[in-house]
């Protein structure tokens, strides 16, 4: 048992004005215990809460300041609760704080670069990394990823449910057994073999929150989400399995009710949040105040859940997370002060070890046998009644068992039983026969079959030639067509799928199909498949069931997604991600270059050592002299250029290793990005269509012949359009304008477009592409102006 305070750390924002420094303070001179301390500006001072102190001193385990990277706040918080969940104990990990702190950013990570990747994804790898090294275990791991969100459960990776709002999760509740052991009802365990898996499984879960939240509901500052890796180990035989939960979670925004307080809505919300943060601080001052018999776990949901985390058994981290700016201050100090609470708090972290009782029963099972056959050794009594059917399908199927164990040393036991004894050698002598059998059959059914072809006659073989040739001419015929077919699909092409499937070619495998010196060289994890096989192909089903919907779109709505795309802030993103996914694509591809280069070298000097050899060998027969038993000089230069080589090899292959998971997370993270895009299309789109059709009833009757609205503010916005750069999308969704105003567009770009349309229904108009997307463009013209108005 170890039992230990819930370790709290510190960690600050960084600031985007410099000029906010001077508001706090880290004192690290106090070597055990740094401290923060946060200094009232004077303007704040003097109205804070009647209170005069201008500053405020908190301890912590440790304070990261604004510059510190996420890599030494894995190392330093996450690793070490990592490592102990892996030795068998539970863990959480918190982070605390006020939207916009960085908890996500902590806890998750950025969703622009590698190398902000969170605690989430590093301790995966970390954890995978380390099962990897241990093979004196079995090791299983699942992931479940929970939401809690106005008191309700959520399960972000049910893949029964195409989510489109949080409601349509299944919701997860508590159940208590006797012995007061929390279960979750309704949440989903997955297995996950490799940090790939899991990973797959954590941008699921994060997507499907982000397709469930709408503007109106933000749900990702006010709930709860808790994922977390359920890890069993057991010792080959043993029947004792090892259990341990990893939990990490990121807390709704800790911010009180009147700054978030907007009424409606919003309120409700707000002050769920709070109530559930509320029973929260409930707990830690129960399990903090000495002698509290009874502690609120019950009261809500994320007590309930995180109760063996607070104050039971569980190695407990926190992380508070600060944003030192000036109108923050209050925030930060009442989360300061909430940390020193949680700090008190001590937690009983024991082993996790349970008797699998099925693992119990087959180890007493043999046991109870090993020990009868020891009886009749010991009385020297030999049975004689027949062995029954049983008795004999369990010996056949431990005969097999070691024939096919590949264990030299295996043994096949069955006892002082001559019954068996006997029936073991029958049993053999079958099997051995069987298989001459079989193989001599094999050998003589190939020969028939031979024989069985020579009298063919020479009519069938005229007609078959004929067939053949018939075929023939089929097939040519066929491949004509077929690259006609082909080149016409490659013409017309969009340019945006053109960007695609540039991008998904230059991902196929740069790596390298295998390795020369089988499983010893390989680093325990090194990839062997190239990353877009299977694991891509699940994400991308993965995320294509999630948005699925930019294949069905129409082709206007599709035009109108490019201009939306483009004027995202978010496809700077997508496409600074894709840039970078190029370069380490190209690096991961010249790195696969150089390790087969290395494996042929390597191979080439194997191949030489050993002719050197037989060189020697030869030599000493031919001069009847004993092989020299000094070192020979050249072929220990060769050894050396093979070690040198094969260290060569196995650096290159763990770099291409870490740029296989890089690559991987890059892809989930741009893939995210864009469900994301789409997602924020497909809203701006439905507002904007059923806004138009609440504006013009008309419109809805006539369906087809929908007129342009002619308000100003539509004129003015079809002038923006027009004059805005995206003359490709104006030319291709308006309606064709014809010669004349072709004419009049080259001569004079800049004439407002109510000049320049006629006034008349769109349905007269030809309309270039899909005349069924009329009104989707009519209703995309204004959303794209309310999305250039809202992104100023
Ligand atoms: P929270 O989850 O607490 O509401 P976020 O993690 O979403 O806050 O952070 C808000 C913004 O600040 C995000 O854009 C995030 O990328 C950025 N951010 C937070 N912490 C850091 C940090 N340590 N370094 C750089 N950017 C950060
Ligand atoms: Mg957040």
């Amino acid at each position: 048992m170890v039992k230990q305070t819930i370790q709290i750390f510190a960690r600050v924002k960084p600031t985007v004005r410099k000029q906010q420094q001077g508001i706090y303070s880290i004192d690290e001179d106090e070597k055990l215990t740094p401290s923060l301390e946060i200094i009232l500006p004077r303007d704040l001072a003097d109205g804070f809460v009647n209170n005069k102190r201008e500053s405020y001193r908190f301890k912590f385990q440790r304070i990261f300041d604004q510059n510190e990277k996420q890599e030494t706040i894995f190392e330093n918080i996450a690793k070490p609760v990592a490592e102990s969940v892996l030795a068998g104990y539970n863990g959480t990990i918190f982070a605390y704080g006020q939207t916009g702190s960085g908890k996500t950013f902590t806890i998750t990570g950025g969703a622009e670069r590698y190398s902000d990747r969170g605690i989430i994804p590093r301790t995966l790898s970390y954890i995978f990394e380390q099962l990897q090294k241990d093979s004196s275990k079995i090791y299983t791991t699942h992931i479940s990823y929970l939401e809690i969100y106005n008191e309700c459960g959520y399960d972000l990776l049910d893949p029964r449910h195409e989510a489109s709002s949080l409601e349509d999760l299944p919701k997860v509740t508590i159940l208590e057994d006797p012995d007061q052991n929390i279960h979750l009802k309704n949440l989903s365990l997955h297995l996950a073999t490799t940090e790939e898996e899991a990973l797959n499984l954590l941008f699921l879960g994060d997507t499907n929150r982000m397709i469930a939240e709408t503007p109106m509901n933000q749900a990702s500052t006010r709930s709860h989400c808790i994922f977390t890796i359920h890890l069993s180990s057991k010792e080959p035989g043993s029947a004792t399995v090892r259990q341990a939960k990893l939990h990490l979670v990121d807390l709704a925004g800790s911010e009180r009710v009147a700054k978030t307080g907007v009424g409606g809505q919003l309120l409700t919300e707000a002050k769920y949040i709070n109530l559930s943060l509320h029973y929260l601080e409930q707990v830690i001052i129960a399990l903090s105040e000495k002698h509290r018999s009874h502690i609120p776990y019950r009261n809500s949901m994320m007590t309930s859940v995180l109760r063996d985390s607070l104050g039971g058994n569980c190695m407990t981290t926190m992380i508070a997370t600060l944003s030192l700016e000036k109108r923050n201050i209050d925030e930060s100090i009442s989360t300061c002060r909430f940390a020193q609470r949680v700090a008190l708090i001590k937690n009983e972290a024991v082993l996790n070890e349970e008797i699998d009782p099925r693992l119990m029963i087959i180890r007493l099972q043999k046991e109870i046998q090993e020990l009868k056959d020891e009886l009749a050794i010991v009385t020297g009594e030999q049975r004689t009644e027949a062995l029954t059917e049983a008795e004999l399908l369990q010996l056949e199927k431990r005969i097999t068992s070691f024939l096919e164990d590949q264990d030299p040393e295996s043994k096949l036991e069955v006892g002082a039983d001559m019954r068996k004894i006997h029936h073991c050698f029958h049993y053999l002598k079958k099997l051995l026969n069987d298989k001459k059998i079989h193989g001599t059959s094999i050998a003589s059914s190939e020969i028939k079959d031979q024989n069985s072809q020579e009298p063919l006659k020479e009519e069938e073989y005229k007609k078959l030639r004929d067939i053949l040739q018939q075929r023939d001419n089929e097939i040519n015929i066929l491949v004509t067509m077929l690259k006609k077919e082909k080149k016409k699909a490659q013409d017309a092409l969009h340019v945006s799928s053109m960007d695609r499937s540039e991008l998904r070619r230059s991902q196929s495998s740069p790596f390298p199909p295998g390795n020369p010196e089988g499983p010893r060289m390989l680093p325990p994890s090194a990839p062997t498949q190239a990353p877009d096989s299977s694991t891509s192909q699940y994400r991308s089903s993965l995320l294509h069931g999630k948005t699925g919907m930019k294949e069905e779109m129409s082709f206007g709505r599709q035009e109108a997604f490019e201009i939306f795309k483009r004027d995202h802030a978010d496809s700077v993103t997508i496409e600074d991600s894709k840039q970078i996914l190029k370069q380490r694509f190209s690096e991961a591809k010249a790195l696969g270059e150089n390790i087969n280069e290395a494996r042929i070298k390597i191979g080439r000097l194997k191949e030489e050592i050993t002719q050197r050899h037989v060189q020697q060998v030869a030599q000493g027969i031919s001069e009847s002299t004993p092989v020299p038993s000094t070192p020979d000089l050249l072929e220990e230069k060769l050894r050396s250029q093979l070690q040198e080589e094969k260290r060569r090899y196995k650096a290159m292959f763990t770099h291409l290793k870490a740029l296989k998971v890089e690559i991987e997370h890059l892809q989930l993270l741009m893939d995210k990005a864009k469900v994301k895009l789409q997602k924020e299309f497909e809203a701006c789109w439905a507002e904007e269509a059923t806004s138009l059709q609440v504006n013009s009833p008309a419109v809805n009757s006539l369906n087809h012949m929908k007129p342009f609205p002619q308000t100003p503010e539509s004129q003015h916005e079809r002038s923006q359009l027009l004059s805005s750069k995206s003359d490709v999308y104006a030319r291709k969704i308006l309606p064709s304008p014809g010669p004349l105003l072709h004419s009049q567009e080259q001569s004079s770009p800049s004439t407002p477009l109510e000049d320049r349309i006629p006034e008349r229904p769109v349905s007269s108009v030809p309309l270039t592409g899909d005349s069924r997307t009329d009104s989707d463009i009519l209703a995309f013209i204004k959303a794209r102006q309310s999305i250039l108005q809202r992104t100023g």
